[in-house]
């Protein structure tokens, strides 16, 4: 593809990288995101070495180090005994075996030095303020017209709009509506102060219980702990926002007979910091790409938490889309390698993200008697090892 002007929807984690990535191979990206100013939204996220090779890659590590924290390893605990279930080391074993760190940060942390090593490499390539709402496809690329009636025109249009995504619906119309999978995810970060000292190692801990599992771990450099907690629930009760709240009772609530650490995690959440979201999944859609549009990151598949890697497979799809563009000069075909080299990986971690589900909610004989098993299960960790090993720098096209 000649190097001319992409548009990008979306300035999440998946369409900054794009913009960087392509600012790299010469390409001049326009990044067109709906948000006035990029707040702290979102929470913790945890990047394994498959997300951190492609940071590597991105020269963004530099800009990440001070924020991020390194876990020792990741650890399973029964919800109410907190009874140790299965533990695996992160650490310097993850970054031997699978070449990268093993990273937890606060979501923001990682966009904003996503949005600043952009700026270095292309000022004014971030438009905010700028929500696309319509979408016309030309002969030679894209039109894009925005709530605040600006327009743009680019050869390409990647979106990267998020589960939400526009640009899915306006040009996949045979796309099926996001599904409500019958949970919602607390989120809240809590400064560690708060929580005395020595309240846990520098470590992931997850306590799994029936119908919900909570996850701990530190961001920040350590200074705050991040908490999720994810429950079943009969129906949706706000919307799938980054910001949407709910009362800090409800969150009390929820957990009332866990271990006395989620408790006291919950005691010291700032009570008006209690952001609770629906989640819900994409189905897969078997064309990522039409003309001169194409889909990556949670607008092509959004993936469940409950494996930890929807933020990475964004990472990793903007790294092989801006591979393909660069090395194709033609943009249908260059878009035909891009899913072909990405849809299997992307859809297999889909489905064992939907599978996890069972495994982290099951009831209590369950949790007890297939929890550890699974997990030290050698097909366990043979998948798992395929997820983080993945080199998207490397991967043939
Ligand atoms: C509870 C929870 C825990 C998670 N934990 C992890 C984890 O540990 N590890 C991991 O890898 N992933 C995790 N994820 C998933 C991860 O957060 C997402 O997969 C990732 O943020 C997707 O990135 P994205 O760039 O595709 O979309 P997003 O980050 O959602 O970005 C989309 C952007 O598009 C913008 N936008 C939307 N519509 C428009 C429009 N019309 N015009 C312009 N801009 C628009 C939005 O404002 C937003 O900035 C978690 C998710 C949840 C819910």
């Amino acid at each position: 593809m000649d190097k001319r002007k992409v548009l990008i929807a979306g300035a999440g984690i998946g369409g900054l990288a794009t913009a960087i990535a392509l600012a790299q191979r010469g390409f001049k990206p326009v990044v067109l995101e709906k948000a006035d100013e990029l707040q702290e939204v979102g929470a913790g996220i945890q990047l394994s070495a498959n997300a951190c090779h492609v940071l590597n890659h991105l020269n963004i590590m530099p800009l990440i180090r001070d924020h991020a924290v390194a876990p020792k390893c990741i650890e399973f605990r029964h919800y109410h005994s907190g009874s140790k279930l299965f533990r695996a080391p992160l650490g310097w074993v993850h970054r031997l075996a699978f070449g990268a760190s093993y990273l937890h940060i606060h979501r923001a942390d990682l966009q904003l030095a996503l949005a600043s090593a952009l700026q270095n490499i292309s000022p004014n390539a971030l438009q905010l303020g700028t929500n696309i709402t319509v979408i016309e496809p030309r002969d030679n690329g894209v039109t894009v017209s925005c709530a605040d009636k600006s327009e743009y025109h680019g050869e390409l249009l990647i979106g990267a709009d998020g589960v939400r995504s526009t640009v899915r619906e306006s040009c996949f119309p045979e796309a099926s509506q996001p599904q409500w999978t019958n949970n919602y995810a607390w989120r809240a970060t809590i400064p560690t102060p708060a929580l005395g000292d020595n309240f846990m190692p520098k470590q992931a801990t997850v306590f799994v219980g029936p119908g919900k599992h909570v996850v701990l771990y530190y961001i920040r450099g350590g200074r705050w702990l991040n908490m999720v907690g994810v429950v079943e629930s009969d129906q949706p009760c706000a919307k799938d926002s980054w910001s949407a709240k709910a009362p800090w009772e409800y969150l009390r609530d929820d957990f009332a007979d866990w271990h006395p650490m989620v408790q006291q995690v919950i005691k010291a959440v700032p009570r008006d910091t209690c952001y609770r979201w629906d989640l819900y999944r994409r189905p897969a859609l078997d064309n990522w790409h039409r003309d001169r549009v194409v889909l990556m990151g949670d607008a092509a598949h959004a993936t469940l938490p409950f494996i930890a890697q929807g933020a990475a497979l964004a990472l990793e799809d903007s790294l092989v889309l801006a591979r393909c563009l660069d090395r194709y000069n033609d943009i249908p075909l260059a878009l035909q390698h891009f899913q072909k080299v990405r849809f299997n990986r992307c859809s297999d971690i889909q489905t064992r993200a939907d599978e996890n589900m069972a495994l982290y909610h099951g009831d209590e004989a369950h949790l007890m008697r297939d929890f550890t098993s699974h997990m030290r299960a050698p097909s366990h960790y043979h998948f798992m090892s395929n997820v983080y090993r993945y080199k998207a720098a490397q991967v043939p096209l």
